[in-house]
């Protein structure tokens, strides 16, 4: 599975380097010029549908109107890679007929881009339950897209019962990626998921699921937050002094007490661009990790560009060597569970 860094427009930390990343239209609303700063190698540019449908929803800001032909200068000056039509999220609390509208409308605006653009569109899918995906990526089909977006709102109201926006590890979700990934597989169509790989485990869940591409910000949500990953493992506390969320043993935790024998190796073994600055010395690392969430973010990142690597690797080789790899990595996992789940409804949709 393709990983996309999430960016923040002009927000972005000093020093960073991108491969592949993430950026969206919404970052450069308000510029005149708009301009990426970092340095990337693709850019893959999503239209800000979401961030606007969730800032106009909750009527708490400023409403940020809508004008379709700005979104379109604002794609075409930044020159992505891919980019997505403007589209109409759903929301659970919608009714039937309100999806169906908006639905419609994104239809419509895919006609749009697709007519007035030279843009290379990825249109988001969405739908509200199995038979109006099935429905509606047929329809994607006939436009000829062979690689989608699944909405960031997307629900599957009456199987899966899983909202989208909730980032939470659940079965519903894995199904409802399973289902779409065989759907489209037999319509030889290319799935990328918004929002999902901010750790390794989820990552690798993903990509098991045969989801083609994915983008996470969470290697800079985590490490804000004062967090870390390591290879193959679930995030850990690194601390940074003045953060108190999260955690409310961190005063007492120490070194020893947050990696395992295992994870220390992983640390002294880190060549990400910041660990590499310091010597081969896992709790040097580790200090240095805590110094600074920008720190934290690089290393975080490069965690996941290594798994990814990883799991492209292995893909090559066989799902079999990807599923014992898994296997391996979830042996003492509390989330095992959903391992074995996501197994065994593989078997089902494949
Ligand atoms: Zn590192």
């Amino acid at each position: 599975m393709d990983y996309w860094a999430g960016e923040l427009g002009n927000n972005f930390i000093e020093g960073i380097q991108h491969g592949n990343v993430m950026d969206s239209v919404y970052n450069f609303l308000k510029s005149d010029e708009p301009k990426i700063k970092y340095p990337y190698e693709n850019l893959f540019l999503d239209n800000g549908a979401f961030a606007i449908f969730k800032n106009n929803y909750h009527q708490k800001k400023k409403k940020v109107s809508i004008n379709l032909d700005t979104i379109i200068d604002i794609q075409e000056k930044l020159k992505p890679r891919y980019t997505v039509p403007f589209d109409y999220p759903l929301d659970p609390q919608m009714d039937i007929r309100k999806m169906k509208n908006n639905w419609q409308k994104t239809i419509e605006n895919i006609d749009y881009w697709d007519n007035s653009t030279n843009l290379n569109l990825i249109p988001a899918l969405h739908g509200w339950n199995k038979t109006t995906l099935d429905k509606n990526i047929h329809v994607l089909q006939k436009k000829d897209f062979n690689y989608i977006a699944l909405g960031s709102a997307f629900i599957l109201k009456e199987n899966f019962k899983g909202f989208f926006g909730d980032r939470q590890p659940n079965k519903n979700i894995y199904e409802a990626f399973l289902y779409l990934s065989s759907l489209g597989k037999k319509l030889d169509i290319d799935i990328h998921v918004f929002g999902v790989g901010a750790s390794p485990l989820t990552y690798h869940f993903a990509a098991f699921c045969e989801i083609k591409s994915s983008d996470s910000s969470g290697y800079r949500r985590k490490a804000a937050y004062g967090k870390i990953v390591l290879p193959q493992t679930a995030e850990r506390y690194a601390g940074n002094g003045s953060a108190t969320f999260g955690l409310k043993t961190k005063n007492g935790l120490t070194y020893n007490k947050i990696f395992s024998d295992d994870e220390k190796k992983k640390l002294v073994e880190c060549r990400c661009p910041e660990c590499r600055k310091i010597s081969k010395h896992g709790y040097r690392r580790w200090k240095h990790l805590c110094s600074d969430w920008k720190i934290r973010a690089i290393h975080n990142k490069w965690v996941m560009e290594q798994e990814e690597e990883k799991s492209h690797e292995l893909i090559k080789q066989g799902w079999g060597a990807y599923e014992t790899f898994i296997d391996k990595m979830m042996e003492k996992s509390r989330l095992r569970y959903l391992w074995e789940f996501i197994k065994s409804t593989k078997e089902r949709y494949f």
